[in-house]
């Protein structure tokens, strides 16, 4: 009974194996079969959509880059996507980071703005990808873009340099699809009456609509000036980005009470000892670079000194200088952000940060990258 019950498990199992080579020999080998799974990928895909982000009962934010310049296969340069009002405003757009965005397929056509903090290259190599994701999507206007004094120099290079790339695409897919009209970037300085950049306490409320209030703050990123941080209040729940920036008066300031911050930060014993091997290895530019990045950042711990002189319970750790791989650099980057009253998290790209109306809650999940 017992030989009889073991024959029939064997011949089951070669039968299973059989089965499954046989199964991805056709896959390998068989065209029409390859298609009838592709085709199932493809409408798995079409299927995953997150329009729910720009329901009303929240403000949310969503990190399409966590990063800095240095090169990073996990965190593409600073990026955030911000849902509001039923709209997506973006608060920077580094290089590759709408690669990100396009994988969550959120609404694209509601965008409408773009806040830019500063100009330095991680911060605005990914607007024309911005731009096109969102005209393509049937953007129903010009996407506005916001910065300081300089904002038009860098929209109408952008500009200039995607004329022909619109010319091939308006006449590939026609007026009536990628409307013209809706195409361009819209510069939106924000500047003091008399056209200087906001400096030390300085801030402007730059869009008020449906209930939301973005304002934009000075922040101190010398000799980048202007540098600029940016607040967003929505139905009672408020974010604040911090841009690029030292410790500053400004951010500490506008940062007063609200339920989240984002702030860039550095890790200078980190980032020393890689200068120190940069000059072991007699790698110059790495060792120039590291000695000269420290003095226009902050730390962790400068990071969560600010959050809690400005009363914030709940800080974001993005624009991570150097970017540590795994649960250990995390570890290493939290050290000194235990100054009591302030939970600090590590942004990763992909982070949903969720904050209902009418609650006191914060919820963080992952879009996916
Ligand atoms: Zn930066
Ligand atoms: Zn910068």
């Amino acid at each position: 009974m017992k030989k009889r019950r073991g024959n029939i498990f064997r011949t089951v199992l070669s039968l299973i194996i059989l089965v499954i080579i046989a199964g991805g020999a056709a896959l390998y080998y068989v065209p029409a079969i390859q298609d009838v799974v592709i085709a199932r990928v493809i409408d798995h895909s079409l299927t995953v959509r997150h329009d729910e982000l720009i329901n009303d009962d929240a403000l949310r934010v969503a990190i399409c880059g966590s990063g800095s310049p240095l090169a990073d296969p996990d965190r593409r340069p600073a990026c955030n996507l911000v849902f509001a009002a039923g709209k997506i405003f973006v608060v920077d757009a580094g290089a590759g980071s709408f690669a990100r965005v396009a994988r969550w397929r959120a609404p694209l056509e509601r965008m409408e703005a773009v806040f830019l903090t500063h100009f330095h290259s991680d911060h605005i190599g990914d607007l024309p990808e911005a731009r096109l994701q969102s005209w393509v999507s049937q953007r129903p206007a010009p996407l506005q873009v916001y910065g300081g004094p300089g904002i038009e120099r860098v929209v109408s290079g952008f500009t200039e340099a995607y004329a022909l790339d619109d010319f091939y695409r308006i006449t590939h897919h026609g007026a009536d699809f990628l409307k013209p009209e809706n195409g361009p970037l819209q510069p939106r300085e924000i500047a003091n009456p008399d056209g200087t950049p906001l400096t030390g306490a300085q801030s402007k409320v730059v869009l008020e609509e449906n209930g939301l209030t973005v304002t934009a703050f000075a922040v101190d990123h010398t000799p980048v000036i202007p540098a600029y941080g940016y607040r967003f209040d929505y139905r009672g729940r408020s974010v604040v980005f911090s841009g690029d920036t030292r410790t500053s008066e400004g951010l500490t300031l506008h940062a007063k009470g609200a339920d989240v911050l984002l702030h860039e930060a550095m890790d200078k014993n980190i980032v020393g000892l890689m200068g120190a091997a940069a000059m072991r290895a007699q790698i110059p530019v790495a060792q120039k670079i590291m000695h000269d990045i420290p003095d226009y950042h902050a730390s962790p711990r400068d990071a969560a000194e600010t959050a809690k002189e400005a009363g914030v319970a709940q800080l974001v750790l993005t624009h991570l200088i150097p970017a540590l791989p795994g649960w250990l650099g995390n570890r290493i980057f939290l050290r000194g952000t235990d100054v009591g009253g302030v939970e600090t998290r590590i942004a990763y790209d992909g982070m949903l940060i969720e904050l209902p109306a009418g609650s006191k809650a914060v919820t963080y999940s992952s879009l996916g990258r």
